[in-house]
């Protein structure tokens, strides 16, 4: 399947699970009625966190998505998590494959499945990002296929589980999959909203913010009876809300052809990178007072840390920041940024000597 022989996103849909002939079939018939999908998914062996959940129907379901996606005439794709997976998915007539979250953290899985596909043609391989916020485990999944001769390989962004509770079921951190891009510019990049927000309230925006991101393409569970289904229950949508969705989402050009728009552009560009050039110098100056903090500290033998200091430094901003406009979470990560670094040259003096 060549991403580019399909007009920008390009938009995947299917079950969490393949449960049963007729279900397949059916929500890939009423996906490929709406008009807006351009492959089918359905999961056969499914990886769960915890044993007892569903794990799959197995291999006999294999042929359940290959036979829709004939009928239909849309492309298909599947899981794989080892070699057998593989070699069963590639006897029934896949050509397409995905690469789960719990995969991806386990060098040893993703190079034994690279291995299987060592000189398999015709393929495309999509690599989720693995479950925690590990840009290196992507990259090095990435790399592995790489070395086994696949190139048409595409990332999915499904977010990042994190111990603590958000509105999201695993957190976005869009900087991670904007990291990957900058390293690997030429992969292709899918966004799995339904992973991400485990709800179906957040698919929308999620989906918005991924193609405003550029993103090409979106991936998104549906099924005949969301509320009922074996695995993901509450993020499921059905067939119809999924083409509705699609539907509603702005789809923004990258570049615009209008030279007064572009001439605009430039000009309030222009003025962030003065005011970012500002900022940075000013971060220089804070961190110049901060090493006289540390020297002072040093030949006075007092901490680096002094906790109620800290703490009114961060009354202080947020109290202005609020003033502002701007949100206590925003200045609380970025105090906390610069409070690391201004930490480390501190650490840094009382070592020296
Ligand atoms: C899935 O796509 O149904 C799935 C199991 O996803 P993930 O690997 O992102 O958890
Ligand atoms: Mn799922």
């Amino acid at each position: 399947m060549n991403i580019d022989d399909f007009k920008r996103p390009l938009i995947i849909s299917g079950p969490c699970s393949a449960e049963s002939e007729q279900q397949v079939y059916e929500t890939c018939k009423r996906l490929k009625d709406g008009g807006r999908v351009n492959v089918l998914r359905a999961g056969i062996w499914k990886p769960r966190t915890r044993p007892n959940s569903f794990e799959g129907v197995g291999a006999v379901g294999l042929p359940w998505l290959i036979k829709a996606g004939k009928e239909l005439d849309l492309p298909v794709i599947t899981e794989v998590a080892n070699a057998l997976h593989v070699e069963e998915a590639l006897k029934a007539g896949f050509k397409n494959l995905w690469i789960g979250a719990r995969s991806t953290v386990n060098p040893f899985t993703v190079q034994e499945i690279a291995d299987s596909l060592r000189g398999v043609e015709g393929l495309t391989v999509m690599i989720k990002n693995p479950i925690n916020p590990d840009l290196a485990l992507w990259i090095g999944a990435f790399e592995r296929f790489k070395m086994v001769g696949q190139n048409d390989l595409h990332a999915i962004h499904r977010g990042f589980s994190l111990h603590r509770k958000t509105k999201y079921r695993n957190e976005p951190m869009w900087e991670i999959p904007l990291a990957f891009k900058n390293e690997i510019p030429e992969a292709k990049m899918i966004c799995d909203p339904s992973h991400i927000a485990g709800n179906r309230e957040l698919l929308k925006p999620v989906s918005q913010k991924a193609l405003d991101l550029v993103y090409d393409g979106l991936m998104i569970e549906s099924h005949i009876t969301p509320d009922e289904a074996w695995s993901d229950a509450a993020q499921q949508i059905t067939p119809e809300t999924l083409t509705e969705l699609v539907n509603g989402l702005t789809i923004r050009s990258v570049e615009s052809s209008n030279e007064e728009i572009e001439e605009n552009l430039d000009s309030m560009r222009s003025e962030v990178n003065q005011v970012d050039a500002e900022i940075i110098q000013l971060i220089a100056t804070r961190m110049g007072i901060i090493e006289r903090i540390g020297d002072f500290k040093k030949d006075n033998s007092i901490t680096i840390l002094q906790p109620e200091r800290w703490a009114e430094i961060q009354r202080l901003q947020t109290e202005k920041g609020n003033e502002l406009g701007l949100s206590d979470s925003f200045i609380l990560q970025y105090l906390e940024v610069i409070h690391q670094e201004s930490i480390r040259r501190q650490t840094k003096i009382m070592n020296e000597g």
